[in-house]
């Protein structure tokens, strides 16, 4: 065995034991894998330097000595003393004169002189830190001074009451203990943290270093920590209902039915053959109704393969439900409960006693121009068309018979100038460019002035100024905004005047003119319409009749009526649908479920009109609603943002550990990859020139 030659490509240590003779052979060694790992790299990272601006890993061993040191160091890392104490046990417990055993980051060492040196450790939860005194006289001292600021250490030392202070500059965000100090008796380094990094509390880590960026950010450790707390009182409600919800895993790798939502793909070895990752669980958690569990829940990861609007992720968390025997008077019940708890335990605040407050779709977009309104801040929307002149109308917009509404922002600094300036801003910034290029025309705005001819409303006209005046009651400096919309139903998430209501008042707070508003608005918008037009960028059920599911297809109608209309004038009929909404965010949404497979095929058939093909997708589907399944209902809440709403984040890539760019990539690991000829020669795969 001895005389075996180096076999090319392995580096075990068994290889390394062998060819300790021969420093030549070693070096061959480490050039071989050294090249083997740039054509590896080169190979199946081909893109890698588009997704990091970071330099490859470098190269550490270059010596059979040097390899022999790291081995040594490591070693002493492997068997290193457990913990005594916590730095909580340190303060309740600890004594005067006891030896203890503590794990943290060492902190940047003063050295008073020679033979004195002070350091703090922070614990392993990097909230609390100690001091640690070494004197010359202990032998660990010469190991302290070998090991940089931030590496991980455990060290053994004797408790004493605590002299005077000294040591680095405290970080803000880490609390000090000053009752106790430690005198060092031995220390284990555990890790080197490199020269090469500089960790300061100013530091802004790029994402390619999401583990930095964690370590040196003391807020988003603990958003995971409070997400994982919130998740253990979710789960805590739900379990003690009665009955309790059974928390169920649905699998992952599903197949690929049009729910709604673009899907990723996972293909397969079998020829021809893909799974698709689950948009939802919402057919699974279906069957399970039909199966005879009464109430299940999840922590659903969800996949949807989405254009990234602003702040959405292309896999993310559901706190998925579903009851059966239940309608959405139920769900509803159920949910506020949760919140209420989430609240009340992690935020020391109850959301106002009663349920929540309920507003139709219909009534959200014409009072706010938005299925998802923050309400707390006025600025309501009010339909003007009857009182304006035409030729009013006709400056605003080129459509013909326009709806035309407007709303207030109240400024209370009644300074029409000021107002003015404001407005010319935004609409001058990129911000307001969407509005100014809108087709169906720009906004009318005008600036409430007691000191001009009717008041800054002249192109009104007199008898339209005084309505307007009555209706939106301005005061001097207040800023009026008209907006022109065709005269249809109202359709998807928001209007025009809507999407600039919200901008205005984010500007207004931004520039001081107003405040921002507080506290939790929770409602739920209820009584959407059942079916959407088809919107082109989205994929929805391809069926053929223009018609989409507004929330999915297995959403009932809300009325026996609503049954009616399904087939007189589905357009019109309104579904059994609820959101969950909290000042202007989305948290959630569900609905009562079409539980009898007829129906089901119905909607599939004769209203969305889809092939038979896609129809025959959903066929599991369709035999378990046949199998006698009750009527159910349910609801999925958006994980991350209810975590970033609770924290008051603005994005929910504060709330997730590994959360992915705007793009989709998770630029730390380098995903997603490219995939090599041999990969695609794998899932029989070819790539389209
Ligand atoms: N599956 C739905 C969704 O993901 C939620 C539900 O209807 O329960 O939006």
């Amino acid at each position: 065995m001895l005389a075996a030659p180096l076999r090319r490509g392995s580096f075990g240590l068994q290889t390394i034991a062998l060819a300790r003779r021969s420093y030549i052979e070693i070096a061959n060694l480490l050039h071989e894998r050294q090249l083997r790992g740039k054509i590896s790299q080169s190979r199946t990272l081909p893109n890698r330097r588009n997704y990091h601006s970071r330099p490859p890993l470098r190269q550490q061993c270059r010596s059979i000595e040097e390899v022999s040191t790291v081995l040594g160091q490591y070693k002493s890392s492997v068997e290193f003393p457990s913990a005594t104490h916590s730095f909580t046990d340190l303060l309740q417990n600890a004594n005067s004169g006891d030896t203890v055993i503590i794990h943290g980051y060492l902190g940047h060492r003063a050295d008073l002189s020679k033979k004195l040196s002070f350091v703090r450790i922070t614990d392993t939860t990097m909230r609390q830190n100690i001091q640690i005194i070494s004197s010359a006289k202990e032998n660990a001292h010469q190991k302290l001074k070998s090991i940089s600021a931030n590496s991980p250490v455990a060290i053994r030392g004797t408790i004493q009451t605590k002299k005077g202070s000294t040591g680095e500059k405290e970080r803000s965000d880490i609390e000090k203990i000053d009752s106790l100090e430690i005198q060092l008796e031995d220390i284990w380094p555990l890790n080197e943290f490199p020269k090469d990094i500089i960790m300061t509390p100013e530091t802004v880590f790029p994402a390619e270093y999401r583990y930095l960026q964690l370590r040196s950010d003391r807020s988003l450790r603990e958003a995971l920590q409070f997400r994982s707390n919130a998740r253990r009182i979710c789960r805590e409600e739900l379990e003690n209902c009665s009955p309790p919800f059974a928390e169920i895993e649905t699998p992952l790798l599903f197949k690929s039915t049009p729910e709604g939502a673009r899907e990723f793909l996972v293909p397969t070895r079998r020829k021809g053959f893909a799974y698709a990752l689950p948009q939802s669980p919402q057919q699974y958690k279906q069957i399970l109704m039909a199966s005879g569990i009464p109430r299940y829940y999840q922590f659903a990861r969800c996949f949807r393969d989405e254009d990234l609007r602003a702040d959405r992720q292309p896999e993310f968390t559901q706190l998925d439900l579903e009851m059966s025997f239940a309608t959405g008077e139920d769900v509803m019940t159920i949910i506020e409960r949760v919140i209420r708890k989430l609240w009340s335990t992690l935020l020391d605040e109850t959301p106002a006693s009663g349920p929540f407050k309920r507003l139709s779709y219909q009534d959200a977009m014409s009072r706010f121009g938005s299925d998802k309104p923050d309400t707390r801040f006025g600025m309501e929307i009010t339909r003007l068309d009857y009182v304006l002149p035409i030729d009013l109308v006709q400056k605003i917009s080129p459509l013909t018979s326009p709806i035309v509404e407007a709303f207030k922002l109240p400024c209370e600094e009644n300074d029409p100038a000021k107002t003015l300036d404001f407005i010319t801003r935004f609409l001058d910034s990129p911000a307001g460019a969407a509005f100014n290029n809108n087709p169906d025309g720009g906004p009318g705005i005008f600036v409430y002035d007691a000191k001009k001819p009717l008041h800054g409303l002249m192109p009104f006209g007199f008898e339209a100024a005084e309505r307007v005046e009555e209706i939106l009651e301005p005061d001097h400096g207040d800023l009026i905004v008209l907006q022109a919309r065709k005269n249809v139903p109202f359709a998807g998430g928001s209007t025009p005047l809507g999407d600039l209501r919200k901008a205005l008042h984010w500007e207004a707070v931004k520039s001081d003119i107003k405040d921002a508003p507080t506290g939790f608005d929770f409602l739920w918008i209820v009584d959407f319409p059942l079916f959407s037009p088809t919107n082109e960028n989205e994929p929805g059920q391809g069926g053929a009749a223009g018609l989409s599911s507004t929330h999915h297809p297995f959403t009932a109608p809300k009325s026996a009526a609503d049954v009616d209309l399904l087939l007189t004038d589905p357009a019109a009929a309104v579904a059994d649908h609820y959101d969950l909404v909290v000042n202007g965010v989305e948290l959630g949404g569900g609905s009562r479920r079409i539980h009898d497979a007829r129906v089901q095929e119905i909607v599939f058939r004769e209203i969305l009109q889809m092939p038979a093909s896609r129809i025959a997708d959903f066929s599991h589907l369709l035999e378990a609603l046949r199998a006698g399944c009750p009527p159910h209902a349910g609801i999925a809440l958006g994980f991350d943002r209810l975590i970033a709403v609770m924290l008051g984040k603005e994005s929910v890539r504060d709330v997730i550990a590994f959360p992915k760019t705007g793009k989709g990539e998770d630029v730390m690991v380098g995903s997603p990859s490219e995939m090599s000829e041999e990969l695609l020669a794998t899932y029989h795969l070819r790539l389209r020139q």
